[in-house]
């Protein structure tokens, strides 16, 4: 780890309430690092629930469409932006369903149940297939232990406690 300042390579300092954090001694400056935020939608249509799974190009498993958090956006700016991109549905409600940490690209994913309309999808060239599904063929299908995975079982959770 090198300080995005100056360059120097970082070393961990003990700093009191956070624990270890990266410290840059040419600024005499702790350093927390950055990382991409970015949402995870389980996108559902508001007249009979189905849920929106896609792959995207050259990938061939089923996730729930993703997008990051631009600088200088909100979450809830980047669901309505990326779903209109995406798909170009409209973004009618939406609902938080919490986070997780994504190990392996280090990006922090807010999961959000968004409601949309039934209307007809226009697929950008980012997605490959795009496919509505009931809960238990969502479940059947999404990529097993993933973010997408956790988010989509507590959208359902979410939805189920509506009726
Ligand atoms: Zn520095």
């Amino acid at each position: 780890m090198y300080c995005r300042d100056c360059g120097t390579k970082l070393s961990l300092r003990f700093l009191e309430n956070e624990g270890l954090v990266p410290y840059c001694d040419q600024c005499g400056k702790f350093k927390f690092p950055f990382f991409p935020v970015a949402v995870s939608m389980a996108v559902e249509r508001r007249t009979d629930h189905k849920i929106l799974l896609a792959k995207h190009v050259g990938d061939d498993e089923y996730k729930l469409l993703a997008g990051y958090v631009k600088k200088g956006e909100s979450a809830e700016k980047t669901i309505a932006r990326e779903l209109k991109e995406e798909t170009g549905l409209p973004t009618v409600k939406w609902k938080y369903l919490g986070s997780r940490y994504h190990d392996e690209k280090d990006i922090l994913m807010l999961g959000f149940l968004v409601t949309t309309e039934e209307l007809a999808i226009k697929p950008n060239e980012e997605l490959a297939e795009t496919r509505w599904c009931t809960y238990e063929e969502a479940k059947e299908l999404i990529k097993k232990n993933s973010t997408a995975e956790a988010f989509l079982n507590a959208a359902i959770a979410e939805l189920g406690r509506k009726k």
